[in-house]
């Protein structure tokens, strides 16, 4: 099955300007409709239908032509509500396909996935202002299968991290979303990444919303009784989500961001309205080489 192409491909990021978010201005677009990695604490989920299930854009590559002659030096972010690299793409190619017509565009290229297969693109990535966002939730192979079972392990992408600064596309990582008790104690893996020449992390917390929070809690039904007091008692109603309270996410974060600063990197904070805590762009932009060939 094919999904159709009804709206233009390419959307302003965040057109509602959330005022948890400090990213700055740039543009989205998703080749494909849908993600397959099952993410237990994925957002997608509570507003698009049958979202496990990827299609490749109808009509994606002739639009992309249309829409990105038009582009005049602008990021474009690939992908904020699915993943550039599900594992049709390995057969399929479209995300391939979509960067090799921006390469020829006049814009910037962000890359945002969980999928180690954004390394096999390494050779049009280093030919084009771009940057790679590469979620690693945690280090921990035993948690990461819980968590996300469809998704290649972190071993793997800490090697596509490696394998992209080596062909000297940009990197940064995004340790996302931290939940207490789980994953928000990566100090190990920062020093992991720092060892391997990362400049940037970017960390958010967990958002509950009544989906991902139920299938939270029945695969790890300890851990989400200890924290439902956390969330539903003390934390913070924003929009159609639950935050952790200010306070503990302010010292979650000033903890984190204390061994990053250590280890020699910058630190974004996405999503939180704790806009002094950024060191540098958020989402690891000012990464983006200043290339024009
Ligand atoms: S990678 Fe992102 S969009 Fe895909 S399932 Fe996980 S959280 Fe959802």
């Amino acid at each position: 099955m094919v999904a159709e192409v009804t709206m233009p491909l390419i959307s302003n990021f965040d057109p509602w300007r959330s005022g948890l978010c400090t990213c700055p201005c740039k543009l989205t677009f998703n080749p494909y409709t849908g993600c397959d990695h099952q993410c237990l604490y994925c957002y997608a989920t509570s507003y698009i239908p049958n979202f496990k299930e990827v299609h490749p854009k109808k009509g994606c590559l002739d639009m992309l032509r249309r829409e990105a002659i038009k582009l005049n030096g602008e990021t474009l972010s690939l992908c904020n509500s699915s993943d550039p690299y599900p594992k049709m793409e390995a057969s399929e190619g479209l995300t391939r396909r979509c960067l090799e017509i921006l390469a020829g565009c006049s814009c910037k290229i962000q890359i945002i996935t969980k999928s180690n297969l954004v390394a096999r693109d390494a050779d049009l990535l280093c030919r084009i202002p771009a940057t790679v966002a590469l979620t690693i939730t945690t280090d921990n192979e035993f948690i990461a299968q819980i968590l996300e079972p469809n998704a290649p392990t972190p071993s793997k992408r800490i090697q596509a991290a490696q394998d992209l600064q080596k062909a000297g596309v940009p990197v940064s990582i995004r340790i996302d979303p931290l939940i207490p008790h789980i994953n928000d104690q990566p100090q190990k893996l920062i020093k992991t990444l720092a060892n391997i020449g990362i400049k940037h992390i970017t960390c958010s917390t967990y958002k509950a919303k009544p989906d991902n929070w139920n299938r939270l809690c029945q695969a790890l039904p300890k851990v989400m009784e200890q924290l439902k007091p956390l969330y539903f008692g003390e934390g913070e109603k924003v929009g159609g989500s639950v935050l952790l309270p200010g306070e503990y996410r302010y010292k979650l974060f000033k903890d984190i961001r204390a061994t990053v600063l250590a280890q020699g990197m910058q630190f974004g904070v996405c999503r939180e309205a704790l806009h002094g805590l950024s060191t540098a762009t958020c989402d690891g932009s000012w990464l983006m080489p200043k290339r024009s060939d």
